[in-house]
């Protein structure tokens, strides 16, 4: 009878040599064998453990994507496009201090720090910097720490690997930052049956999703910016302006542009074989709004879909508390949000079926789960 290969060598299989992983972290910091070495994951030593959490948690090895939803969301809010849907709102900071520190509309600093003065949260796990640009997840419990860890990098953090460091290390209840790859992992975590993961599992007490078209692979990227000789240590800021397509780095020296299909070229491949634009998994998502206006305005704003019973009720308190600016976003910014979204589900399909050799192996999705068959419809 042939040998059951372990979890550890399934995902090095599978995923990592598949060029699959999306350095989430999930299944780093589970045991000293599974590591990140700057925004690549790493296997330290041979494990041969066949039931091994790393091979459970990772969101590109199979999911019961048809459990996940029921576990996590109305029936009746499920969209194909872009997952559970409570709300759609366009949001930005009510203060405009969070609002000037944060990305768009600081809505995500603007939230944990709720979650965390109203004690919903004992800590925010937000991504900071490190040398060479490189981004890790951070333990913040309290509010300078959430805003000097605003704004984003288009470099994989890898969070996932900071919620395990913290069920490790302490007791409380955390809220995460996430892009929609991390999202998917923090939610296979709460499929869980067993009751010391169940523990661990319960101490995630939110899930705040980036909206996520692809991340830059820090290999690639150095190398391009090295060609256009600018230091990587000195952006201090990036962002995809509306209706530009460049890629806008703010160093000391000024707003540098680089031609958005140069920065594409250098997009992690895992980022092609992914589904999710929106973190559809979880409880609240956030990104850039998009609304008839000047790039500035729509600069500050945000747009938010509310998913959970627990997204509601963090919203409704930031209204009542007066922490974020709510209007309801115009029917056609969602209309325009569901068509990017259902564009990136084909065309990851259509990479993950050449990658395969076949339409009918789609590696880490299910072509009978009903998210996929919407795809393929909307494909056909
Ligand atoms: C790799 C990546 C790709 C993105 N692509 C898109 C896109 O295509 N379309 C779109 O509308 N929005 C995208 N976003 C999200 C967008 O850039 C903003 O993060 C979002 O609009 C929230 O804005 P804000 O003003 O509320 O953020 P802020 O209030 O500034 O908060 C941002 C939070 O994100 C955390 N963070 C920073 N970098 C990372 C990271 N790499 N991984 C996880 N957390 C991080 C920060 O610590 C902070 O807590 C992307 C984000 C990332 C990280
Ligand atoms: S869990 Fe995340 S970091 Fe680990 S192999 Fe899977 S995608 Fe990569
Ligand atoms: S595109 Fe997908 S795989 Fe890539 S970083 Fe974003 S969520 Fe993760």
């Amino acid at each position: 009878m042939a040998r059951r290969l372990s979890s550890q060598k399934l995902l090095k299989n599978k995923v990592l040599d598949a060029h699959l992983c999306t350095g989430c972290g999930a299944c780093v910091g589970l045991c000293p064998y599974q590591a990140i070495y700057n925004d690549r994951t790493v296997q330290l030593h041979y494990c041969d453990l066949t039931e091994g959490k790393c091979h459970v948690y990772c969101p590109r090895t199979p999911t019961d994507f048809e459990r996940l939803r029921q576990l996590l969301f109305d029936a009746k809010d499920l969209t194909p496009e872009i997952g559970a849907v409570k709300a759609y709102y366009l949001t930005r900071a009510a203060d405009s201090e969070i609002r000037d520190a944060g990305q768009h509309g600081g809505t995500v600093t603007a939230l944990l720090e709720l979650a965390l003065a109203e004690d919903l949260i004992d800590a925010a796990l937000v991504s900071s910097g490190q040398e060479q640009y490189l981004r890790y997840g951070t333990i913040a419990a309290d509010k300078n720490t959430i805003r000097k860890s605003a704004r984003v990098k288009f470099i994989v953090s890898p969070m996932a690997a900071a919620f395990n460091q913290f069920v490790r290390e302490q007791q409380g209840r955390a809220g995460v930052v996430a892009t929609p790859c991390q999202a998917l992992a923090l939610a296979k975590m709460k499929l869980t049956q067993e009751k010391q993961e169940t523990k661990k599992v319960n101490q995630l007490q939110l899930v705040i999703g980036l909206y996520c078209g692809w991340a830059l692979s820090m290999e690639k990227f150095s190398a391009l910016l090295a060609q256009k000789s600018i230091m990587i240590d000195d952006i201090k800021r990036m962002d995809i302006p509306a209706g530009k397509n460049i890629l806008e780095l703010y160093t000391r020296e000024g707003v540098k542009e680089i031609p958005l299909t140069e920065a594409q070229a250098c997009v992690r491949e895992a980022c092609n074989y992914c589904i999710d634009s929106t973190a559809e998994y979880a409880d609240i998502s956030v990104g850039a709004a998009r609304f008839a206006g000047t790039d500035e305005e729509q600069r500050g704003w945000n747009q938010l879909i509310v998913r959970s019973e627990r997204g509601r009720a963090l919203i409704d308190l930031a209204v009542k508390r007066g922490v974020l600016e709510i209007k309801e976003a115009p029917a056609e910014s969602l209309r325009q949000l569901k068509v990017a979204a259902m564009g990136k589900k084909k065309s990851a399909l259509e990479n993950i079926a050449r990658k395969s050799g076949s339409a009918n192996k789609l590696l880490y999705l299910d072509n009978g789960d009903a998210m996929v068959k919407e795809i393929l419809r909307a494909k056909a």
